[in-house]
């Protein structure tokens, strides 16, 4: 799954519509397609009509992505879940929400959503044809709408995670078992079976079909989904290595701090001599700001002896903060939205007494994990 989102195209109900690189593969390989489709099917169209027809029919087709990822969004908003983007990429589309739904009938119903979408929209474009029935342009592009949009809803309705199948079938056996793990364990599972069968169903269609292309495409769609099965799965060691760990639990006393008018370059002699990586900034003893490799690296070398931390560092009302009793999970998740390795601690954030109390970084929560899991294992062999 794409990590970065891509190009902005829009917002739809405030929801940020993003395009990514590998898009414009998809959408090429589509209009190409379907532009010699409907030169073999309607040849006394004139040939720009087969390429105008074909990009419309491509682009209303993604349009379907999106009402099939929206529909996802509304039902998820809905539970008070945030939906932070919609991306388009080579596989079709994905809603990132920003949690897990909290019960087994919210997952079925954010997850069934989706393929309902694209079934009313077979329909409508089933409709559209009957409507026209004497235009071949607006019927050759509705019938294969309307077909497409079914096969995606048929497609993603096998019970293989992380498909909305595989979220329905989790839902129904976690609502069973009242077992979350257990249900994306089982999910997962059947994830990988899915895929195996795609890859599969990709070689013979290949080798004893002729149909390479194919093909090829069912069975870099199994690939896919195969890595995105397994990624849920190791998703959830790492929930559940965390779970009932606290800030406090993982992060350090230890508050380096730098001075804010020294130079970068002095502040690369300090990070070299310590080895840390991130500090804050102070000036009679109060806070300024934070600073960091990553903030030092953003400065060409060249000016670093010209330019002081004050000018390269985090300004304090930028920082981002951590409460020592939020969970560790939460913050994890919040350090790789924010895209940030480190953050400070802070005790009564809410009124003034403000105290900077430890540091917590990725590598320490990560630190933690390892430890948990060797502990296990060892617990496990006896
Ligand atoms: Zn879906």
């Amino acid at each position: 799954m794409p990590t970065r989102p891509g190009l902005l195209i829009g917002r739809i109900l405030g929801i940020p519509i993003y395009v990514h690189a590998s898009w414009v593969i998809i959408f090429v390989l589509i209009t190409t397609s379907l532009a010699s489709q409907f030169t073999q099917q309607h040849p006394q169209w004139t040939n720009a009509q087969h390429w105008v027809i074909g990009i419309v029919t491509a682009l209303l087709f993604f349009a379907s992505v999106v009402f099939h990822e929206l529909s996802h969004s509304i039902v998820a908003r809905g539970y008070k879940i945030q939906v932070d983007s919609i991306t388009l990429f080579i596989f079709g589309g994905v809603a990132r929400i920003t949690r897990e739904p909290s019960n087994a009938m919210q997952e079925f119903n954010i997850a069934i959503a989706g393929p309902i979408a694209s079934l009313f929209l077979s329909a409508a474009f089933y409709a559209v044809t009957l409507f026209f029935p004497y235009n071949t342009m607006v019927g050759a592009l509705g019938t294969w709408l309307s077909e497409t949009n079914l096969a995606l809803a048929l497609f993603n309705l096998l019970p293989g995670f992380p498909l909305d199948g595989g979220r329905i079938f989790r839902a129904i056996i976690w609502g069973i078992t009242k077992n979350f793990s257990r249900a994306t364990r089982i999910a997962g599972a059947s994830g990988k079976l899915v895929a195996y069968g795609l890859i599969v169903l990709g070689a013979w269609f290949g080798l004893s079909q002729g149909q390479w292309t194919s093909g090829l495409w069912l069975a870099f769609i199994g690939w896919f989904l195969l890595s995105a099965a397994q990624e849920s799965v190791a998703q959830l060691a790492i929930r559940e290595t965390l779970t009932g760990l606290r800030v406090v639990d993982v992060m350090s006393q230890e508050i380096p701090t730098v001075l804010r008018d020294i130079s970068l370059e002095d502040y690369s002699h300090e990070v070299l001599r310590t080895g840390r990586r991130c500090h804050l900034v102070v000036t009679d003893s109060r806070l300024v700001g934070m600073m960091n490799v990553h903030r030092l690296n953003s400065i060409p070398r060249d000016e670093w002896a010209n330019t002081s931390v004050q000018a390269a560092m985090i300004p304090r009302d930028k920082i981002l903060w951590a409460a020592p009793d939020e969970s560790v999970l939460g913050l994890l998740e919040r350090l790789l939205a924010a895209d940030v390795n480190q953050m400070p601690v802070v005790s009564g954030a809410q009124n003034d007494g403000a105290q900077i109390v430890g540091m917590v970084s990725r590598d320490s929560i990560l630190r933690v994990m390892r430890t948990r899991g060797e502990l296990r294992l060892s617990a496990a062999e006896k």
